[in-house]
Order: C-alpha cells, then structure tokens, then sequence
C-alpha cells in the first residue's frame, strides 16, 4: 500500500440523515473531535438505499449507476461495469488489498459491490454484526472494510425520522460506532486510519408519523458525513456530496482518481478535508436537484 493511510474504515449508518447533531452521540462527538463534520452532505437524488450507496461506493450518480433497491436485491453487481465499484478499484491498484464489506442490508454486498474480487463478507443485525466486524478488524487488519447499520432507518419508517424513538436507535448506534474505533485502536491501527462515518439519506413524515424517503426535502437529502485521521482539518465542511466518498477514499489509498466528467464520475474532494489537497470543487446541483421521484421499492428494513 503506497497511500497516505494503510486503512480506511467507513461505516454508513442508513436513514440517520442530519439526526446525529440532535442525538446524544459521545462516541461519535469523542471519535470526530478533531476531525471535518458536516450534517449538510448532500444525497442522491432519489434519496433511496441502492440508489445512494451505489452513488457512494461508485462515485457516480444514480442517473448513471441506473441501481434500484430491486435490482440490488436480485442482481449481483456486473464485474465487467464501465463505472467499477469502490472495491474493484481498490483491487485493480493493489491485489493483496485486505477489503471487507460487512452490511446489515446484505444486497449492498452482492449488488453494489462485484462477486468473487476477494471481499470478506457477512450479514446480520447492527448489534449482532459488530462483534463480528471488530473480530475481523482485529484479526484481519483491512486496508478497506466498509459497514452498513440499518436500525436507524427501521426506526425511522416504524416511529418516524427525527422523533424520540429514531433518535434513541442513534444512541445506540453510537456505541456500535465506539466499538468499531476500539477495534481499530486496540489492532494498533488506528495512526494509519481514516475513519469515516456517513448516512445514505434522511427522512420525512406523514401525518401519523410514519417514515419514508425517495423525495427531495431538506429532512431527506441532508446528511450526516464526518472523517478523522492524520491530515484531515479539524473543520466544518462547506459543500460536499455523499459520492464523493469514492474519491475520498481512493485519494486516502493512493489511487489516481478517475477524470471528473458529468455522464460519469461525479466524484469529488470536498474542499477543505484534507491538509494538503487544494482542488476545485465543481458545484453538480444541477445533476442531483432534479424533480424528486418517490420510489415504492423498500429494503428490508423499510418493510418493518
Ligand atoms: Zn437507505
């Protein structure tokens, strides 16, 4: 690994839109300190699951990816796609790569992510999944290992976004998120690491408080991002969107991003995240403030 980091961990907390600022989070406040936060990243447009996490994990948006929580649920992911995922990126630059993909919502893994490019893989409910994942960390030391928490979204969709029983599930989301960084610590790994937490979209209400998103309003395309590690400012972050983890996380590793170009990569660098990165940021409201569509395709989770 020639990167500016030996490790980059992401851990992608579905549904919690902007909702961390509100919730009681010591974890997450203790972790991101020193670190750039933003709750005003901006989603994709439609703010739905595969629609989003494809929009982060391959730096392009939906319009392009063309992914649907459906499709995800049913069909792998196509190894040979002119726009490859995160992972086969990471692999393409550095074959003995340890990578790691470890979701709640499993379609994530094999429909998002390509098959049979050596990514360690598992599945269960956030809290029975993080033992899982800090084992791994531990015994494994990923150079990349994505997570994905889904209870802050079935919150959500049961008891509405942003009201006291989804703002609990942040609660304790966050002691997930602390023994994901304790791992990580207690490997010795945590000088080399960028750790980053992100949510895919928000949320909003109806009358009854019941939860859903696929549309375009201020509780749904706003959302939490938050990074620290070695050359990450300690600041607030302007502008950013949620595919620009894809850049973020191949700049961290050392990978030549791919050319900025509006039928496909769309991926940036937020200004003002690393220490040393100085590159324009190309304002694409215009490719994500479309009229919003409202998807009836729920994952697991938006089933509950
Ligand atoms: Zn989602």
């Amino acid at each position: 690994m020639s990167g500016k980091y030996s490790h980059v961990i992401v851990i992608g907390v579905d549904g919690a839109g902007s909702w961390f600022r509100e919730a009681d989070t010591p974890n997450f406040d203790a972790i991101f300190e020193n670190g750039a936060v933003t709750y005003n990243a901006l989603s994709s447009n439609p703010t739905i699951s595969a629609e989003c996490w494809g929009s982060m994990l391959i730096g392009v948006g939906p319009e392009v990816h063309g992914l649907t929580n459906g499709i995800v649920s049913s069909v792998p992911y196509d190894v040979k796609s002119p726009f490859p995922s995160l992972f086969r990126r990471i692999r393409e630059a550095y074959p003995d790569a340890v990578l790691g993909s470890f979701c709640d919502w499993n379609p994530i893994t094999h429909g998002i992510v390509e098959n049979n490019i050596g990514v360690s893989h598992d599945t269960a409910p956030d809290t029975e999944l993080t033992p899982v994942v800090c084992n791994y960390i531990s015994e494994n030391k990923p150079d990349f290992l994505f997570v994905h928490f889904d209870s802050v979204d079935g919150a959500g969709h049961r008891s509405g976004y942003g009201l006291p029983d989804f703002i609990q599930r942040i609660h304790e989301v966050d002691k997930l998120i602390g023994d994901v960084h304790t791992a990580v610590r207690d490997a010795g790994m945590l000088d080399e690491t960028l750790f980053i937490v992100i949510a895919d979209h928000g949320g909003a209400n109806d009358e009854n408080c019941k939860g859903s998103h696929g549309g375009w309003t201020d509780g749904e395309k706003y959302v939490t991002f938050a990074a620290t590690g070695k050359g990450i400012n300690k600041t607030e972050l302007d502008e950013m969107n949620i595919r620009d983890l894809a850049a973020i996380v191949l700049y961290a590793m050392g990978i030549s991003l791919p050319v900025f170009d509006e039928n496909g990569w769309t991926s940036q660098i937020p200004e003002g995240l690393f220490t040393d990165y100085e590159g324009e940021y190309r304002d694409i409201s215009h490719l994500t403030g479309a009229a919003p569509r409202i998807s009836k395709v729920h994952h697991e989770s938006e089933l509950v």
